[in-house]
């Protein structure tokens, strides 16, 4: 009971200093852990990111990706990982980076240090066993962080990852999305996408796919290079 009500009483002050939203899901917040949402801004990059998978049809995104040589991250749910161990591991073997999102796609608002910690410590073990490696990333479900976070982000090495632009992709068609994401080009800019959703097995993200197939082709006839977030936020020399 201690821990909780000192916990809203931090939140409480979060809250006057900035915005209790802001806080929470703000993508420059600090509030409960440091994390990034932009890349170097020196150079015509961009990069791509999808969540909550892997799913069933990660492989067709993949494909996209290979034939216009583009790299991409995908931040992947631990339990996802070890359902479709195959479908994971295809995706670090063609060279694209892993992150973490949590282990059950967790909302990690109000809930318990300890809670969030185990959901991300959980993720990082299934992860590492699945790709044999353990992922310097992290993005929060929804956004969302909470109390907790900032420790165990920094006990495992784990940079937070927010976006630039989101492509809305669980409910907007295809075309829509990539028109979303083709006028927030940036440099440096990060994109997010889903390669499946939530903690669904067999998801419907023909959306996204539609959307990749849109989008990628178009960034690379207009010269954007397709990084991972790792090469993103490295910057120029
Ligand atoms: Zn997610």
């Amino acid at each position: 009971m201690g821990g909780r009500d000192a916990g809203v009483i931090e939140w409480a002050a979060a809250g006057a200093i900035g915005g209790a939203a802001w806080a929470v899901r703000g993508r420059s917040s600090a509030v409960f852990g440091p994390s990034v949402w932009r890349g170097d801004r020196a150079r015509r990059a961009i990069a791509l990111t999808f969540d909550d998978g892997p799913s069933e049809s990660t492989a067709e995104i993949l494909r996209v990706l290979e034939s216009y040589g583009a790299k991409a991250t995908f931040f992947q749910c631990g339990a996802h990982a070890e359902r479709l161990p195959e479908e994971a591991r295809a995706v670090s073997a063609a060279g694209h980076e892993i992150g973490n999102h949590t282990y059950t796609h967790a909302r990690l608002w109000l809930r318990s240090a300890a809670y969030v910690r185990a959901e991300v410590e959980r993720g990082q073990v299934a992860l590492e066993r699945v790709h044999g490696r353990a992922p310097r990333l992290f993005r929060a479900p929804y956004g969302v962080r909470w109390f907790g976070l900032r420790e165990v982000q920094r006990r495992l090495g784990l940079t937070g990852v927010m976006w630039t632009a989101l492509g809305r992709d669980w409910k907007l068609p295809g075309e829509s999305v990539a028109g979303r994401l083709l006028g927030s080009c940036r440099n440096g800019a990060i994109f997010c996408l889903h390669d499946g959703r939530m903690m669904e097995a067999r998801p419907d993200v023909r959306n996204t796919v539609e959307a990749v197939k849109r989008l990628v082709p178009k960034l690379v006839e207009e010269g954007w290079k397709l990084e991972t977030v790792s090469q993103l936020l490295r910057a120029s020399t």
